[in-house]
């Protein structure tokens, strides 16, 4: 999708991952609450995100993934880009059914370098281990196994599922089937942003 707009994309969980990988104070405390499927306290995200999408290359607009994900966190969003002058365009509501988020979550493997996902059953890579796009090695997150991925459907409904809500009064949510095939929810999620 930011192919398509040309616009940035940000994700918060791409974020806490190059932090923790890095071994900084900050993202080895972001790792400690992801390898739970626990949310990272609303100040750190907060504060890493705006820091993000203060940068040049977001001034012409963002894909945010990930992100916000409790209501103080889109709260704080909103008031940053009021003083800024903007404000949140559209949010996709891409709807998905509990067992199948596992099924995908459980089977998920992706690339080192491209971020490219796969699913070791109903999106196998032609190498095994390989990236069929880059070449690069695949890897299983820690926190896709089926207990950790069971834990942050319950943090979901818990702390993420009110900004359904949220998103609904502001007259911005968009709903898209997501138990489709990849391209078929990609199509539909571009389609559904440009007819809004
Ligand atoms: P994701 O890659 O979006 O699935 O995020 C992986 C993990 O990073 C989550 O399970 C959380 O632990 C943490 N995380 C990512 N985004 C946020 C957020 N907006 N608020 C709090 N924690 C987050």
């Amino acid at each position: 999708m930011a192919k398509e707009t040309g616009l940035a994309h940000v994700a918060s969980g791409d974020i806490f991952r190059e932090a923790a990988a890095s071994g900084s104070e900050l993202g080895l405390l972001a790792k400690s609450y992801m390898d739970r499927g626990e949310l990272v306290p609303d100040d750190v995200t907060i504060r890493m995100v705006l820091e993000r999408i203060s940068r040049p290359d977001c001034a012409k607009g963002v894909i945010l993934d990930g992100f916000p994900r409790t209501v103080e966190q889109a709260v704080a969003l909103d008031a940053a880009l009021a003083e800024m002058g903007k404000a949140i365009g559209k949010v996709l509501y891409i709807k998905v059914s509990t067992e199948e988020l596992l099924r995908r979550l459980s089977g998920r493997w992706i690339c080192r370098q491209c971020q490219t996902p796969y699913h070791m059953v109903s999106a196998p890579p032609q190498v095994v281990g390989k990236c069929d796009r880059c070449g690069g090695e695949l890897y299983q997150r820690a926190d896709d196994t089926i207990e950790t991925a069971r834990n942050r459907l319950g943090v979901y409904f818990r702390q993420t599922a009110p900004l359904i809500g949220y998103y609904e009064r502001a007259g911005k949510l968009l709903e898209v089937n997501g138990e489709q095939d990849v391209e078929v929810v990609g199509r539909e999620m571009l389609a559904t942003l440009v007819r809004s």
